[in-house]
């Protein structure tokens, strides 16, 4: 199997078994954004535990890179400090960036490294990124409360 028919696998099961895609109560922080250009949508709950990353729950509609992303992003940054889970957004960010030039590290990124091949297509990177941004959004308003 090569790694792009691997990294689609990956993606396609995010999307078919998306992880903590069921909205949880009680939480800190609730928020919605989206993506005009492809009809993504992602609401997303955050609470925490002292200054880790407690749990992260969402809900969503849209194509399968914005939910498997957001499947992947949920798993990533549970029980992560806030300062580790803004740096995997800040990384993940940096290889949406890439314009397909890095691969991604698998040991920092896990399965978030199967969207790496996401990069070099603009008009999906905002797909790719939605539930990242909901994340970090989320996080800063949780810190700063
Ligand atoms: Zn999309």
């Amino acid at each position: 199997m090569s790694l792009e028919s691997l990294y689609q696998e990956i993606i396609l099961d995010h999307y078919k078994n998306p992880h903590h895609k069921e909205l949880h109560a009680p939480y800190a922080i609730e928020v919605h954004h989206n993506n005009p250009s492809c009809g993504d949508e992602v609401t997303l709950r955050l609470s925490l535990n002292g200054d880790s990353i407690g749990q992260v729950s969402w809900s969503g509609v849209g194509c399968s890179i914005s939910q498997a992303s957001t499947s992947i992003m949920s798993d990533l940054v549970t029980g992560k400090t806030m300062s580790e889970a803004l740096e995997l957004e800040r990384i993940f960010l940096e290889l949406m960036q890439s314009k397909g030039n890095f691969s991604g590290d698998v040991e920092v990124l896990e399965d978030a490294v199967a969207l790496s091949g996401v990069a070099k297509y603009p008009a999906r990177v905002k797909c790719a990124l939605l539930g990242w941004m909901a994340f970090r959004d989320a996080a800063l308003r949780a810190g700063s409360s």
